[in-house]
């Protein structure tokens, strides 16, 4: 297996992991960026950025994600595409393996980000192709009916940007919003979007067509707040039910406090892109830090 060395690795290139390796590279070091996606992490899915400081306009995750890029470029950073399967501390080092690949370093930052919380229906696979647990894969869709399940921001926001081309329903099982009030009045106040609260899906199942065969279509069996049974039709469905850490990659037996953790892989409920940003440019000062008092 081929092996590789280097000081400092980060893990992720989202807002987090980007910010580190700037702020590691401002500070003299050649930081590893491992990336397995398209940098730019849960980004790709963000309408419209208002609290970013410095866009008073807002910018869209995919525009601010072509600024950190360009970014990176601008101090010769690059990313190596690769998906870290296992991290593991071992003589004071840290062991990164990939499929094919051993890499070694003295420190890592681990920004990897969120990961969609298990899918809670039992679905056929042609179902599952068509329940989403982001919005990146569909956002060039145009003209579907699109069902969004939850009543978070992430619900509204991605609501807000498929209603650009698409009709979409948001389903709330409870009658309480968890968004934003800013994202829910633009939605409602949006006829591509309809909001339904004490709407429980029960069942995903594909519509059957009138002459008995499959069509590509969606049924989504839901009950209401008084149990009556109804049925919608949609072409796609995306699941906005929430996130949890994506640590399925570090040594269970691993402190986690001997690595530093930056964005959503440890905000809990505040995660946000500017706190990871945040996160990263302190993470990699404290690198720093740590550097000097062991020289
Ligand atoms: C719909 C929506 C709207 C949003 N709107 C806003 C907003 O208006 N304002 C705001 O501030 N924030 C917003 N956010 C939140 C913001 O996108 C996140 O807070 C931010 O992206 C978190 O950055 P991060 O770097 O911690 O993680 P992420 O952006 O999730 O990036 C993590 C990266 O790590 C990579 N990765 C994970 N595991 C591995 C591995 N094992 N090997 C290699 N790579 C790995 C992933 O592929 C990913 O690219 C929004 C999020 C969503 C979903």
């Amino acid at each position: 297996m081929h092996m590789e060395y280097s000081q400092i690795s980060v893990i992720g290139a989202g807002p987090g992991g980007v910010a580190t390796s700037i702020q590691l590279k401002r500070l003299g070091y050649e930081p590893r960026l491992f990336e397995m996606d398209n940098m730019g992490g849960l980004l790709w899915n963000a309408n419209l950025i208002e609290n970013y400081p410095g866009f008073p306009n807002g910018i869209s995750g995919p525009k601010l994600i072509y600024l950190l890029e360009k970014h990176l470029r601008k101090l010769d950073i690059r990313i190596t595409k690769l998906q870290i399967k296992r991290l593991e501390y071992m003589n004071a080092q840290y062991i990164m393996s990939s499929d094919a690949e051993i890499f070694i370093s003295d420190f890592v930052v681990i920004a990897s980000g969120t990961k969609p919380k298990p899918i809670p229906f039992a679905l056929s696979e042609k179902v599952r192709r068509k329940v989403h647990q982001d919005i990146k894969g569909i956002l060039e869709q145009i003209e579907k009916h699109i069902i969004i399940i939850g009543c978070g921001d992430a619900a509204f926001d991605y609501a807000l940007n498929l209603s650009k081309r698409n009709r979409v329903t948001i389903l709330n099982r409870g009658s309480e919003l968890k968004s934003l009030q800013l994202l829910a009045d633009r939605a409602f106040s949006n006829n591509m979007i309809t909001y339904m609260c004490d709407t429980d899906v029960q069942n995903i199942d594909l519509l059957p067509s009138n002459r008995g065969d499959i069509n590509d279509s969606l049924l989504v069996q839901c009950t209401n707040s008084e149990n009556i049974r109804f049925a919608l039709e949609c072409d796609e469905i995306v699941l906005a039910i929430g996130r949890d850490p994506q640590l399925d990659f570090v040594d269970p037996l691993m402190s986690k406090d001997s690595c530093l953790l930056v964005g959503d892989v440890k905000n809990g409920i505040y995660r946000q892109a500017s706190i990871a940003a945040g996160d990263g440019i302190k993470a990699a000062m404290k690198i720093h830090n740590q550097i000097l008092m062991r020289r």
